[in-house]
């Protein structure tokens, strides 16, 4: 007989809730491997007694052959003494206080329950809230750790016998799955004002007809109707006032998802995978599904991620309905989105016909994420469901931190050791409801992460409802500027602690000189940092309202360009504009009342757009720049040019040759946006080339909202890396607002 050797090993990595156990457990089987498995707060444990052979043909398995919504981190082993034991069996948790155990995201249906959920003969046969450990609701119903049902709002329902057995069978696929349930014993779906048995059934008959149906998902309601009804989408278009901003839609399945858009492997992937988001797909049809995305050459897309939402499309098949379903969060505007049926007998009243809810609450609010794939990686607009509350590394631990975020986008961020946990995207700051939202969602990540912060790092804004907030909380305020935690946000993920070169190109923040910054280039070192060129300065007449009134951004820069002849030089331009409220904006630019000077890149895009004959007005944010990056079909073309030079000691990104070549006109839409996305990148390629032979630096981080533009993303990933630049991005937060919480907290935690 072989001599045995016992070995302890350490997993590190995603490896709770996510049935890991019980796949040690069949491994060990298959390997003749003795011993136990066990959740400690450091990760899985496990003594694992057989022959040299097996031994390694196991350690090597639990990498390769590891479930596929765990991530492993590290395997660790030690020798330790054989112990001559067979039987290898799961131990209860070592410890109870598993404050620093992963609670996993929230995960789309797998395919193994999709699989039963389609099956006649199967017990769970379309029952919406059927789930595995490798998929089903997670952080929308975990109240407090351990994450067993106890502590999750599925302690509601008491499992039957048959869901019993196989929660406690460590060989079946919902061993410990703790939102295991069945028609027998677990939630269910009902429709207001419907008393029969087939609840989808009958909303997807009102679907069908042309009704707005509210559909209970998994971290909040979400308003649906078919996506080519012009009168039901208008309806809903005009109760949330969003005559033009994207809607996402959910299609049945690929073969519906390529009907309308063309999909690389790698965005069939993301769509796919278990986060499920929304991804952002070219339309292969030009104008497709107009009444979604007017305007845009873009969809966001969802495949059906929760078993309820295959039923509702198998039940609108079963009526001969195939289109795609507009699915979008059930709320005004951009208030947080409603988890709970009385918000359609209130503020959300008369915009559904019925509302397809369920009894299995939501605890932990928590929208749809949306994604994009750029240069083989998936890139985040908007990250919550599927995302949170995952932990994002850092290069080194410190102090707990709070981020608290910014105005747009609102999320915050709380570090715990070297993690940084970004919250559920809350949604605007300005609307009065985010803030019970924020401080409700933060007292409770708080305390599922045992994260009590000391310090608060926030904007520089005195006005960011966020950092009110943080200011209310009693903690130490550390303020870090708005461009610098965008890029301090790409810093943090990427881990880089050397001196870069940081292009935080978005909207608007506020610099330390009271000016609108918003086309920033800095140099970094750690928590230091530098302006060293921006953008050239023009007025922002009316601050924010010029972010809505574009066509005051066009006359600021026009102004700028060709002084006091500027409407001889733009006759055509001038034109467009009302000659009132022009002579108003042109005085407000010559006094600088209630007209800062601003440096945006986003503005400068709003600038170009109207001149070149977009609109005047917009009605959501960037909409402008994002229907100008649409026109020019993905690709970039010479011609315009900045001039780059180094005035006061910063290096000056000057748009003028740009704005008199778009003001001379004559060229068609798509090739004036061509011409200036190439524009803006070799106008930061030329001067962050010049700080590159200044300082000897070659590595770029690129963030700011304005990088959520794919065609200048990718131009600038490509571009710089081909000059001879390490080039790094966000890949885990997004790189607009919604990412600034995590660059807050790290330049704060770099500096304690
Ligand atoms: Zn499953
Ligand atoms: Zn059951
Ligand atoms: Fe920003």
């Amino acid at each position: 007989m072989q001599r045995k050797i016992r070995k302890k090993i350490t997993v590190t990595g995603i490896v709770q809730g996510v049935g890991f156990r019980p796949f040690i457990y069949r491994v060990a089987g298959e390997n003749g491997v003795s011993g136990w498995v066990s959740n400690t707060s450091g990760g899985v444990v496990i003594e694992a007694e057989a022959s040299a052979a097996a031994l390694e043909k196991f350690i090597a398995e639990i990498t390769s052959a590891a479930p596929p919504q765990s991530r492993v981190d590290s395997v660790s082993t030690e020798d330790i003494v054989p112990q001559g034991l067979s039987g290898f069996e799961i131990r209860q948790s070592l410890s109870r206080a598993e404050n620093s155990a992963i609670i996993p995201a929230d995960l789309a249906v797998c395919g193994d329950c999709a699989r039963e959920l389609a099956d006649p003969a199967d017990r769970r046969y379309d029952y919406p809230f059927i789930n595995c450990t490798n998929c089903g609701p997670r952080f929308t119903i975990v109240k407090t750790l351990p994450y067993d049902r106890a502590s999750t709002t599925m302690s509601a329902f008491r499992l039957c016998p048959d869901c019993k057995a196989e929660f406690e069978d460590p060989s079946n696929r919902r061993f410990h799955a703790q939102p295991n349930a069945c028609p027998v014993c677990g939630p269910g779906a009902r429709l207001d004002g419907y008393a029969g048995p087939r609840p989808l059934a009958e909303a997807a008959r009102l679907l069908a007809g042309g009704s707005i149906v509210a559909v209970k998902s998994l971290g909040g309601f979400q308003f649906a109707c078919g996506a080519l009804d012009n009168e039901a989408v208008g309806r809903l278009r005009a109760a949330k006032r969003r005559p033009f901003k994207p809607l996402a839609v959910m299609m049945a399945d690929m073969e519906t998802v390529r009907r309308y858009c063309a999909v690389s492997e790698e965005e069939e992937r993301l769509l796919r995978s278990a986060p499920a988001p929304a991804v952002m797909l070219k339309k292969s049809v030009p104008g497709a599904l107009p009444l979604a995305a007017p305007g845009l050459d873009t969809l966001g897309v969802m495949l059906p991620y929760t078993p309820l939402h295959r039923v509702l499309f198998s039940e609108l098949a079963a009526l001969g309905f195939n289109e795609p379903l507009v699915m979008t969060s059930a709320n005004l505007r951009d208030e947080p989105i409603a988890i709970s049926a009385e918000s359609f007998a209130g503020g959300l009243s008369g915009i559904a016909a019925a509302v397809l809810d369920h009894n299995r609450e939501i605890h932990n609010r928590c929208d749809d994420s949306v994604a994009f794939c750029s240069a083989g990686k998936t890139r985040l607009v908007r990250r919550a469901r599927g995302w949170v509350p995952g932990g994002i590394k850092l290069p080194r631990g410190g102090p707990c931190v709070l981020g608290a975020g910014g105005q747009m986008k609102g999320a915050f961020c709380l570090t715990r050791g070297a993690e940084a946990f970004l919250s559920q995207h809350i949604g605007e700051m300005d609307e009065p409801e985010s803030d019970n939202f924020y401080r409700e969602s933060l007292a409770k990540l708080s305390a599922l992460l045992g994260a009590r912060p000391e310090t608060a790092a926030c904007d520089l804004h005195p006005d960011y409802a966020a950092t009110r907030i943080a200011k209310s909380l009693g903690l130490k305020i550390a303020e870090v500027q708005h461009h610098f935690a965008h890029i301090a946000s790409v810093l943090a993920e990427h881990g880089l602690e050397e001196p870069a070169i940081g292009i935080a190109f978005d909207g608007s923040g506020l610099g330390p000189d009271k000016t609108v910054w918003g086309g920033e280039i800095l140099l970094t070192d750690g928590a230091k940092w530098e302006r060293a060129g921006s953008l050239r300065s023009a007025r922002l007449p009316g601050g924010d309202a010029a972010a809505v009134e574009i066509w005051r951004m066009g006359l600021s820069w026009l102004r700028e360009v060709f002084g006091e002849n500027w409407r001889d030089k733009a006759p055509q331009i001038f034109a467009r504009m009302e000659p009132a409220p022009a002579e108003t904006v042109e005085k407000m630019v010559l006094s600088g009342f209630n007209s800062p000077h601003t440096t945006s890149m986003g503005r400068l895009f709003d600038a170009v757009s109207f001149i070149c004959g977009g609109p005047a007005v917009v009605t959501y944010e960037a909409q402008a720049a994002m229907e100008f990056e649409a026109a020019a079909l993905a690709r970039a073309e010479g011609g315009w040019r900045f001039d780059v030079y180094k005035e006061g000691g910063l290096w000056i990104m000057d748009p003028a040759p740009v704005i008199r070549a778009a003001a001379a006109g004559g060229l068609a839409a798509g090739s004036a946006s061509r011409k200036f996305h190439s524009a803006v990148y070799r106008a930061a390629l030329a001067a962050a080339t010049g700080i590159s032979a200044e300082t000897g630096i070659k590595k770029i981080s690129l963030s700011g909202g304005v990088f959520q533009n794919a065609l200048l993303l990718k131009l600038f990933e490509e571009g710089f890396a081909r000059a001879g630049f390490a080039v790094y991005s966000n890949l885990q937060a997004p790189s607009n607002d919604g990412g600034l919480a995590l660059g807050q907290a790290w330049a704060a935690l770099k500096t304690l």
